[in-house]
């Protein structure tokens, strides 16, 4: 048995300074590891763990998934969430869904269906398939917030990412079990004020990918992350024989290149943990085993902690 390992975030963006915000998310996300990581001790597997963390940050208004999703252009919410278990190597998700509390939930379901990814009517289907009652994820800051941007005509390219008051971003997922299994999921509103249709990288390899040696999680612009496609080039370097610091390192200096705005969350198989950003903050906390750990107000563009 290994020691099971943790990382997870709520979203990338401007800076948490000065807003008072820092404290507040990382209590959130210190919540989220001390609920899940126990059951990891307990034998959980690396993808029924992500599940579970995926559904309490999914119902924190707090961030950018499930309920206090950001609005669309035309004010609607549609959520999309993606699972990959490193073990069968087998990637599912939904793609802009409305109406239903843990997106992540429909994505789980899919792990074992003959069709793996669907959009937006097939999820719909799903839900009601399998009777999952209807949810409606908006809360009144997020409604506010897209008041304010139609007023200013949609001049932002992303939504309030970064808690200026509740508002932070997408969330993400990587666990490693006690029998060395690794697991990514991602589940996102989107970036906010986007047209009708747009897809995010979330629920596609490029922001969530993980094989039997390393597993990666993504945020940020998801235009920039599918450009990249950065959770399934480090995790293929790593199973190509890079170390994660290497893969974490040539993606991120590849990325900044080319200016991108992101961040990423991941593990291999020893029990390796590595996070980095382009963007000025990542909202990322872990739990080593030992102790929590958070990157709150990192300014490295990226770290490694060894197993
Ligand atoms: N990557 C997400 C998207 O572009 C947004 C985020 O990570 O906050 O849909």
């Amino acid at each position: 048995m290994s020691k099971p390992k943790l990382i997870i975030h709520g979203g990338a963006g401007s800076s948490l300074k000065g807003k008072g915000g820092a404290e507040a998310v990382r209590q959130s996300l210190f919540k989220v590891l001390q609920e899940v990581y126990p059951l990891l001790l307990s034998g959980a597997e690396a993808a029924a763990a992500v599940v579970a963390a995926c559904r309490l940050l999914e119902d924190d208004p707090r961030f950018n998934a499930g309920t206090g999703s950001v609005l669309q252009s035309d004010g609607q919410i549609r959520m999309s969430a993606s699972l990959m278990d490193g073990t069968p190597q087998r990637f599912s998700g939904v793609i802009n869904v409305s109406r239903v509390q843990n997106p992540i939930d429909l994505a789980q379901t899919l792990q074992t269906a003959s069709d793996h990814v669907l959009s937006d009517y097939g999820a719909a289907e799903l839900a009601r398939e399998r009777q999952i009652p209807l949810y409606n994820p908006l809360t009144d800051l997020r409604l506010q917030e897209w008041l304010q941007e139609r007023q200013e005509n949609f001049v932002r390219s992303m939504a309030g990412v970064v808690a200026e008051s509740a508002g932070v971003g997408t969330i993400g997922v990587v666990a490693l079990d006690g029998r060395g299994h690794l697991a990514a999921g991602t589940s996102t509103g989107g970036k906010g004020f986007e047209r009708i249709g747009r897809v995010s990288d979330s629920a596609m390899p490029a922001g969530n990918y993980a094989t039997a040696q390393a597993a990666v999680s993504c945020t940020g612009i998801g235009e920039d992350i599918i450009d990249e496609c950065l959770a399934a080039k480090i995790v293929v370097r790593v199973t190509d024989g890079f170390s994660l610091e290497a893969a974490f390192r040539k993606s991120f200096q590849e990325a900044q290149s080319r200016s991108r705005d992101l961040g990423a969350i991941g593990l291999d198989a020893t029990g390796t943990i590595a996070w980095g950003k382009t963007s000025e903050v990542l909202l990322a906390a872990y739990h080593t085993g030992d102790s929590l750990g958070d990157t709150l107000t990192l300014d490295e563009g990226m770290v490694v902690l060894s197993s």
